[in-house]
């Protein structure tokens, strides 16, 4: 009865190894899979000589099985540990002595039970053991068996270890995923401990019983996961890794999955995400809650550990043909985006000498302004500035004298004018601006203490000071006004008038 139990057991442990075995092999294109597969290998070594072993009836044929079986027995602990440490993503380990420190033992252990004869260092003696009518091998453990014994110990405690950690990282199919893992790698410990006690005083290979349930164990967590299949794997790392929080939600919002990622922007929130339901957890953020429900794409700035941070938050609903299955949310820090799309807008926009708007840009702030003060019939002057002189300045004292220059009037322009008129380089030593609610007569006040301000003013750069005029010209929106470049080409006429007429001076258009 036991024996035929025992066979039929063995067999089907066998025959599920080997179809582990081709499967992995074959089929895995991972060094994760190879693993496995030699995995499954040597421990299909070593259940088929054990097979053997019980079944031949000789004393000497039953040490030859035995034997047969060492060259699985020592190396499944190290191919085990190697799997968890593939799997795990620990792959570094392997790298140089790492790998040849997992073999050392084995290796040693397969050779040392191969001379045994000559030394009994493997096992010190080699008896029968009778039960019913069925006949086991009593070996007496030997020195380096305790070895083999503490090494497969090792192994084993590692590969838990390391399940057990990415057990607890792990969320979603992974989680259950490595849940079998660490179950199938707690089970041998009772092998072990069934040994090493030798309970009952049987002979019987308790570990050889124990294999079969684990390697099953890992088919299922396996066949769960499909790891073979690239591609799901693939998509499953891309969820997992990327470094934006993604959030699967069905229909009513409840949370069913999220990756890693997400988890640091609801910390932000000052919220544990968690499978809940998505309104419950956004219960202190309502208006985020809205806009998600609503498909509405936002930035909001939240505040990370290392400061306010700006992050998009855009969700979009999955459907099959009829009807919405669920929504994904996408979190991604756009912190730095953001802030190079203003840089970006800033260059396009400013002259980077005086810091004023470019002509580009003040021209389109300037067409606004003229559309808003016709449109409200409100006042408004442009002015148009040029520096006297300039370019002896530029002769005299050399090029970074002039762009000094130019800096410093620019300074003086910000600072004459308001916040709200619109103030810009047109280019070379030529700037302009719009004053808004303002007529001639403001502009031409303002005009000239600007060109008082630059007569007085000592320009300095290195030792030299340096005198400077400015001349100006203005022109008002008034009903023979048509357009903003018509307001320009007035005040660039006024401009040229004042340059006629000695420099130095504000002239404004269509006076005398
Ligand atoms: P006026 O306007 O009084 O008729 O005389 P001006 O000497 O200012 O006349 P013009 O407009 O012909 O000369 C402008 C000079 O300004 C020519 C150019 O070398 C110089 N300039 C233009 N842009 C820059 C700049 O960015 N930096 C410096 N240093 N010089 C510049
Ligand atoms: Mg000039
Ligand atoms: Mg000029």
């Amino acid at each position: 009865m036991l024996i035929n139990f025992l066979n039929i057991y063995l067999f089907a442990g066998v025959l599920l190894l080997t179809f582990m075995f081709v499967y992995a092999f074959l089929r895995g294109r991972s060094g994760y899979a190879k693993a496995l597969g030699a995995l499954c290998l040597s421990i299909q070594i070593y259940l088929l000589g054990y097979l053997l072993e019980i079944n031949v009836s000789p004393m000497e044929d039953m040490i030859f099985w035995n034997q047969i079986q060492y060259f699985g027995i020592p190396f499944f602990p190290a191919w085990w540990l190697v799997v968890g440490i593939l799997y795990t993503e620990r792959g570094r380990l392997l790298k140089g002595w790492g790998g040849a420190a997992v073999f050392a033992v084995p290796v040693l252990t397969f050779i040392l039970r191969l001379t045994n004869d000559s030394h009994h260092f493997y096992y010190s003696k080699i008896q029968m053991n009778q039960i019913g009518d069925y006949t086991f091998l009593l070996l007496s453990k030997g020195p380096f068996y305790y070895v083999q014994m503490l090494y497969a110990f090792i192994a084993l405690v590692l590969c838990t270890f390391f399940y057990f950690q990415r057990y607890r990282k792990s969320v979603g199919s992974e989680r259950i995923q490595f849940r079998l893992f660490l179950i199938a790698s707690i089970l041998p410990y009772l092998a072990l401990i069934l040994i090493m006690t030798d309970l009952g005083g049987t002979g019987i290979d308790y570990t050889a019983l124990i294999l079969p349930p684990c390697i099953l164990l890992i088919l299922l967590a396996l066949t769960r996961y499909n790891f073979l299949d690239i591609k799901a794997l693939a998509r499953e790392r891309v969820f997992r890794d990327t470094d934006s929080g993604l959030l699967l939600l069905n229909r009513s919002y409840r949370v069913v999955d999220f990756n890693e990622s997400s988890k640091r922007f609801f910390q932000w929130l000052g919220i544990q995400i968690r499978e809940d339901n998505l309104e419950a957890l956004l219960e202190a953020h309502p208006k985020l809650m809205d806009s998600i429900g609503n498909q509405k794409d936002q930035i909001v700035q939240l505040e990370s550990p290392e400061g306010i941070r700006s992050v998009s938050i855009r969700s979009m609903p999955f459907r099959n043909q009829h009807e919405t299955l669920g929504y994904q949310v996408i979190f991604e820090d756009v912190t730095e985006r953001e802030a190079l799309n203003r840089r970006l807008v800033e260059m396009a926009n400013r002259d980077s000498l005086s810091g004023l708007n470019n002509r580009r840009r003040f021209r389109e702030l300037g067409e606004e302004a003229y559309q808003r003060a016709v449109r409200y019939e409100e006042k408004l002057a442009v002015l148009m500035m040029d520096l006297d002189h300039f370019k002896k300045i530029n002769d005299t004292y050399g090029h970074s004298a002039g762009d000094q220059v130019i800096k410093e009037f620019s300074a003086m322009m910000a600072h004459e004018f308001r916040g709200t008129d619109i103030t810009g380089r047109m280019g070379g030593e030529e700037f302009a601006a719009v004053m808004l609610y303002a007529d001639g007569e403001t502009a031409l006040q303002k005009a000239e203490g600007l060109r008082a301000e630059v007569e007085a003013y000592g320009f300095q750069h290195e030792n030299h000071l340096m005198k400077l005029t400015v001349s100006i010209g203005i022109a008002e929106l008034n009903g023979e006004v048509f357009d903003f470049d018509m307001l320009i080409s007035q005040a660039d006429r006024a401009l040229y008038q004042a340059k006629e007429q000695g420099r130095n001076r504000v002239v404004v258009f269509g006076r005398d």
